[in-house]
């Protein structure tokens, strides 16, 4: 947990945002400012600064973190043709932890 990080916040609560799926390690939302019809994010709940560290530090949470996004497309037509897109840095917000984002194909 950093408290200075929105996506800990979301995974604790502090912040409201509308979950789609979240397991015991991994939490799926529907992003704030969405960049396409449908857009989620899918996040680790434990803090990283971004997906390199979660890949160096614990493997399975990344594959934990890619098949909840390949669940939630399976479940949602409008991401038959899906792409996961992995930010390596989000300077629109105050946020270092990287999120991976499913959101439509074009
Ligand atoms: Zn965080």
């Amino acid at each position: 947990m950093n408290m200075d990080c929105l996506f800990c916040k979301i995974v604790n609560g502090d912040i409201p945002a509308e979950i789609v799926k979240n397991t015991e390690r991994v939490t799926a939302f529907k992003d704030i400012s969405p960049q396409a019809p449908v857009h989620i994010l899918v996040i680790p709940n434990s803090h990283f600064d971004n997906m390199a560290e979660v890949s160096k530090n614990d493997a399975k949470l990344a594959g934990e973190i890619f098949a909840l996004a390949d669940e939630i497309a399976k479940g949602n037509s409008a991401l038959n043709k899906a792409r996961a897109a992995i930010d390596r840095v989000l300077g629109r917000i105050a946020a270092p932890n990287i999120p991976t984002e499913i959101i439509p194909a074009p």
